[in-house]
């Protein structure tokens, strides 16, 4: 039986009038298990209108009475974690335990969006001149967009959302097509916990839908969270449209591995941040880069067992539960595949092939682990987005920083290393967003805000934390004198103040 993911618009679930399907299909066994409407340009310019009309009261509504609809989301998201969790893996394939540790990560998002009341406090200062006081307003944008990608389905989402709608925004969500089902499953929480209708909307779709999010007057702020090619499209065309975007892109994150190193810690963290979610994320560690052949060598034989034990299979239903879960299509499959068959043809050296896993169904690969990769090779250069770490060799520490340094990605990287010193010349140098001192995966928590340098984001102004209040809100300043002080009589030079 399969089943069919309707658009969110204006409080209720509603089938898409568009003919134009997408299939959902299940990745641990290969077969379709449901479907989407891919709405129509017409269809999103009617959201818009819907959330246009609910902004009216939604933005003049106190942020206390907003921050206790989240509070009550949070609630109910907690009450329905299992079946969140279960819906994350059937759709994007992933194993039910990181399910559950991104729906934590969101959920921390949420919990920083109950706190708008003092996030929108903004700054206040008395006397900038006699009698005259100065203060600073946070006002809504308007109508948001997000559009959203299929390997936080749950996640990457609540990283937009709660901080738009908190702050006063309506919002208009377009998630990925392959994983469509949390989205829906999340505005009808929300709504249960309280939000008005038409506040939060979800359209399904794909191009034909964003196009109208990035040109339409109404939509004043973009957000999107995808790959570079695409993130680069939305800035451009949402930005000569006059909106305000942040756009987050792909990433080829390093992690260097000095030789003073605690080499069983780097060892078990290459192992989660290489092949957890099969290396379907974005900060997920594609590269070791290790200082010394000794280190290299010591590494690698620690390693090289360890990937090839990995236990692969579905993301559900096992116990004990796998540890790495199909990729998210067949397309996706072929295409990490080619990448391994490029390296081995490039001259690295595979000492782990994913490639013999065989599984009858679904799209798995095997964890693969080469070695002695040069930095001119498309499996250095490219984002895989697959189980495949790439070890590069290097001489010393200066070399090592110059390699992530003239990479064109810059979203995450870690340093492994028991010298201070070295750890912070790294922080202080190293052209990247996200820094991890002996931590694989810094991913910042919800009141900080997450992004990356270079051609990992194209905007100024990161997700979450104080850039994400930022960046939903705009900022008006207001310098006020109460008539009494005019009674000196009108000023006719520029005004400064005395
Ligand atoms: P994607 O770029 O294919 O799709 C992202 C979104 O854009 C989807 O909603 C999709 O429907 C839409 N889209 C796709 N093609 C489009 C087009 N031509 N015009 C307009 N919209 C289009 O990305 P994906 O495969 O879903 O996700 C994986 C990518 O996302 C990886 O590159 C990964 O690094 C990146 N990612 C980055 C971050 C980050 O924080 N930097 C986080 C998660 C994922």
């Amino acid at each position: 039986m399969t089943y069919r993911v309707s658009n969110f618009i204006n409080g209720q679930p509603q089938e898409s009038r568009s003919e134009r399907q997408g299939a959902i299909f299940n990745p641990a066994c290969g077969k379709q298990q449901g479907s989407v409407g891919l709405s129509s340009a017409a269809e999103c310019q009617e959201a818009i209108a819907i959330a246009e009309r609910a902004f009216a009261d939604w933005s003049q509504t106190p942020p206390l009475v907003r921050a206790r609809i989240f509070f009550r989301f949070k609630e109910l998201m907690e009450q329905h974690r299992d079946e969140l969790a279960q819906l994350i893996s059937r759709e994007h394939g992933k194993v039910f335990s990181d399910a559950q540790g991104e729906l934590t990560r969101g959920l921390e998002v949420v919990e920083f969006a109950c706190g708008i009341p003092h996030l929108l406090k903004g700054e206040h200062s008395l006397n900038v001149g006699r009698g005259v006081d100065s203060y600073s307003m946070m006002q809504p944008v308007g109508v948001c967009a997000g559009i959203t990608p299929f390997n936080f389905p749950a996640m990457v989402p609540l990283w937009m959302f709660p901080v738009a709608i908190a702050c006063g925004n309506t919002f208009i969500l377009k998630p990925s097509e392959k994983d469509p089902s949390l989205s829906l499953r999340m505005a009808e929480l929300l709504k249960e916990a309280g939000l008005p209708d038409g506040v939060l909307n979800v359209v399904n779709g794909d191009k034909e839908v964003v196009d109208v999010l990035l040109t339409d007057p109404r939509v004043g702020a973009v957000s999107f969270v995808g790959s570079t090619p695409i993130a680069q499209y939305i800035y451009a065309t949402a930005s000569a449209h006059g909106k305000r975007v942040q756009a987050l892109g792909g990433a080829k994150n390093h992690m260097v591995v000095m030789p003073d190193a605690d080499l069983d810690q780097a060892v078990s963290a290459l192992m989660g941040a290489a092949y957890g979610a099969a290396g379907e994320r974005c900060m997920a560690i594609s590269v070791a880069v290790v200082v010394g052949d000794e280190t290299a060598d010591a590494l690698v034989a620690k390693l090289t067992p360890l990937v090839e034990k990995l236990r692969v299979g579905p993301g559900l239903g096992q116990s004990p539960e796998n540890e790495m879960g199909p990729l998210i299509s067949k397309e996706h499959l072929a295409k990490v595949r080619g990448y391994v068959d490029q390296g081995v043809t490039e001259g690295a050296v595979l000492r782990v092939d994913g490639r013999t896993l065989s599984h009858d169904e679904g799209y798995f690969i095997g964890g693969c682990l080469f070695d002695e990769v040069t930095p001119e090779m498309r499996i250095y250069r490219e984002e895989i987005f697959g189980p495949v770490l790439s070890i590069v060799r290097v001489p010393d520490y200066e070399t090592a920083l110059r390699l992530i340094n003239e990479h064109e990605y810059g979203n995450g990287t870690a340093i492994f290393t028991c010298d201070g010193d070295t750890a912070r010349d790294f922080t202080a140098r190293v052209q990247v967003g996200m820094v991890g001192v002996n931590v694989p995966i810094p991913v910042p928590m919800a009141f900080h805000s997450f992004g990356g340098w270079k051609r990992s984001i194209f905007g100024p102004l990161n997700m979450h934390g104080p850039d994400g209040v930022r960046f939903y809100t705009r900022m008006k300043t207001v310098t006020a004198r109460w008539p009494q002080s005019l009674r000196s009589g009108a000023e006719f030079s520029m005004p400064t103040m005395k």
